[in-house]
């Protein structure tokens, strides 16, 4: 009844789900351009931290495309309230992590936080369902307490607890404890330059003995 009374459509296409069907549409998931570098090696994406900071292991589900399907999910995860994606795509890369000896040794996920205006605003971080949905694949917590963004402005009052200071993106940690001796997996949404992924990790690598592998849904 409910179905009938709101159809449900896909977030990529806007057809109609089919039974079966949930948030993406068969042939949708079946066009997207997959990168799955914990299937088929992460060097290549690894090495673009080279000399940043140390990556343990990185992977990405699919290739961001301007003005495609990929494009539009992004689009609608992060500007049109369609959180559903972020879960869909953590529970897709969960159920693949689990099984996969690179990334199932991790302790911890954490999420690239948003600045919490900017949460007040979108009313969700669009990276926590994907997160989420990973560490309960993977039964290990899911934390977006301990690594927080706070707006330059702001950044005279927690001047001792900086490591790094930009005037675009400052992030600061808190409650080290939690990620003592851990093997962080760090998540976003999507790495360009990643340099939000580095100043992240710049600030996670406070903690004693922690080391961090990334996972992001999409790569430009
Ligand atoms: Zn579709």
């Amino acid at each position: 009844m409910l179905n009938i009374l709101f159809p449900k459509i896909c977030y990529g296409c806007k057809s109609l789900l089919l039974a079966g069907e949930k948030t993406i549409c068969s042939k949708c998931i079946h066009s997207l351009p997959i990168a799955g570098f914990h299937k088929t090696g992460n060097e290549i994406l690894k090495n673009q931290f080279y000399g940043r900071f140390l990556v343990k292991n990185a992977t990405a589900i699919i290739y961001f495309q301007k003005r495609g399907l990929t494009q539009q999910l992004l689009h609608n995860l992060k500007y049109r309230g369609k959180e559903e994606i972020s879960y869909f795509f953590g529970k897709w890369l969960g159920t693949e992590l689990a099984e996969n000896t690179a990334f199932n040794n991790v302790d911890i996920v954490i999420p690239v936080p948003l600045h919490k205006q900017k949460l007040r605003k979108r009313g969700y971080n669009q990276v926590a369902g994907f997160g989420k949905e990973i560490a309960a694949a993977l039964n290990i917590p899911y934390r977006d307490d301990v690594l927080v963004k706070i707006s330059a402005s702001h950044s005279q009052v927690f001047k001792n607890r900086i490591l790094r200071y930009d005037k675009q993106e400052v992030f600061a940690v808190q409650n080290l404890d939690v990620i003592k001796n851990k093997h962080i997996l760090l998540v976003d949404d999507i790495i360009t330059t990643g340099a939000t992924l580095e100043r992240c990790a710049t600030q996670l690598l406070k903690g004693k003995n922690v080391s961090i592998s990334i996972a992001t849904i999409a790569i430009a």
